[in-house]
């Protein structure tokens, strides 16, 4: 099933998000431990919030029809929050309240203390103000049975917070990935070994740690894989075996010692894609047994630069996220980009806020897909457009900023 027609980006998404299905497994969690997971049913509200009529301000709780009299009104006493006041208020009584104070029977607006004048237990209301003014109603956030959070979202601080707020304590969660990955490459020196003579250091096992760390799956690391047909065979039948997705690096491509491409063609449903995005041109994706399957390619920057643009939304849609496109600014760019028309350029960028609050974006510099210092300087990918050419100091381009991806 090897394809060797190019592909833009899009078209790779929309056929990924064709073949694959979110993975099933739901889990019941506490919020604590639902903090970053995928949440698996849609949860409606137990309660009416608020779950009582309360006051908005700091001030007097009043009946609407004591707007209408000029008259002093005698201050019977207060409701603080948590501590209602117990009684019933009679026409020419007002009550201290504060905000969040439950009002009480009787009362059904409040005047901010600003607009009171207080002698003694009497006040006088000044100004207009209109009947139930600064009174929060019941369900008036969320009414009971509303649907408050959709599956697929993801639960962080704000889901936390609102889930409490209903005296939600457990949630049902999709089950995390497992991910198991290896690097392949005898050129490669894992951390901790002395650099022999053609060596570099294996920097996408690190790279791809970090990227699967901060998607909280569960990722199984197995290393660097030699360019050896026999262990390379092995490691892709045990990485299928254990895991849901397995991604490689390196490999792909068409030189001698690429056995990833070789091996995965005899064990697996793969196809061999040429993304029309620089960096990143091959990727592997397909299956391996039941295991879904990306090969990322060997450079540092293009393998970071392919799992952002088509591993993330992947695995996002596998453990159960709604399907989501990257959020894009335009913005002045201030720098001339080189680029030639043919592939979409996801180039590195820095985004950054003059003292106006206008919005610029600049080139890290040197683009080669080798030069991984350039996404660690950038906050943003500058995506130029397949048929785009080279672009001038202070034209619009779009950018994709790092931490929204
Ligand atoms: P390949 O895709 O295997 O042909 O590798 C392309 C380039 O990426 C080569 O220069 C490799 O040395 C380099 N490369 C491959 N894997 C890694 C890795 N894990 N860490 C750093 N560089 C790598
Ligand atoms: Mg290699």
């Amino acid at each position: 099933m090897t394809s060797n027609t190019f592909i833009s980006v899009a078209e790779a998404l929309q056929r990924i998000r064709g073949a694959l299905q979110a993975i099933s497994g739901i889990e019941r969690r506490h919020l604590r431990d639902a903090w970053h997971r995928v949440l698996a049913e849609p949860v409606s509200s137990p309660l009416n919030v608020p779950g009582y009529v309360n006051s908005a301000m700091d001030g007097y709780a009043i009946n609407s029809a004591s707007l209408r009299q000029d008259q002093a009104l005698t201050v019977i006493g207060q409701a603080l929050a948590g501590i209602p006041f117990d009684g019933q208020l009679q026409p020419g009584q007002a009550l201290r309240i504060m905000t969040g104070a439950m009002l009480p029977e009787g009362a059904d607006t409040v005047i901010m203390q600003e607009d009171v004048q207080r002698e003694g237990d009497q006040i006088r209301i000044q100004g207009q103000h209109q009947a139930g003014a600064n009174v929060r109603q019941i369900g008036e956030d969320i009414a009971a049975g509303a649907v408050v959070l959709a599956a697929g979202k993801i639960l962080g601080a704000a889901e936390l917070g609102l889930l409490a707020s209903l005296g939600i304590a457990e949630v049902s969660v999709r089950r995390r990935l497992r991910v198991a990955s290896f690097s392949t490459g005898d050129e490669l020196c894992s951390i901790g070994q002395p650099l022999q003579a053609g060596q570099i250091y294996d920097s996408n096992r690190y790279a791809l740690y970090g990227l699967l760390r901060e998607m909280g799956v569960e990722h199984i690391d197995m290393g660097v894989i030699r360019d050896d047909r026999q262990a390379i065979r092995q490691a892709f039948q045990d990485a299928a075996s254990i895991a849901d997705v397995v991604i490689t690096s390196g490999g792909v491509s068409v030189g001698d010692a690429d056995f990833v491409k070789q091996t995965i063609d005899e064990l697996g449903q793969v196809d061999f894609w040429k993304i029309r995005m620089k960096p990143g041109k091959p990727l592997a994706f397909g299956r391996l047994g039941n295991a879904v399957f990306f090969g990322l390619p060997g450079n540092p920057v293009s393998s970071m630069a392919t799992f952002y643009q088509i591993v993330l939304p992947s695995l996002r849609h596998l453990q159960g996220q709604a399907w989501q496109a990257p959020l894009g600014l335009l913005v002045r760019c201030s720098t001339a980009l080189k680029k030639s028309p043919g592939r979409a350029d996801y180039q590195r960028g820095i985004l950054e806020m003059d003292a106006q609050g206008e919005l610029s974006v600049r080139s890290t510099g040197h683009q080669g897909s080798h030069i991984l210092s350039s996404m660690s300087q950038a906050n943003c990918f500058i995506v130029l457009p397949d048929e785009a050419g080279n672009t001038a100091a202070g034209e619009m381009v779009m950018v994709q900023p790092f931490p929204l991806l």
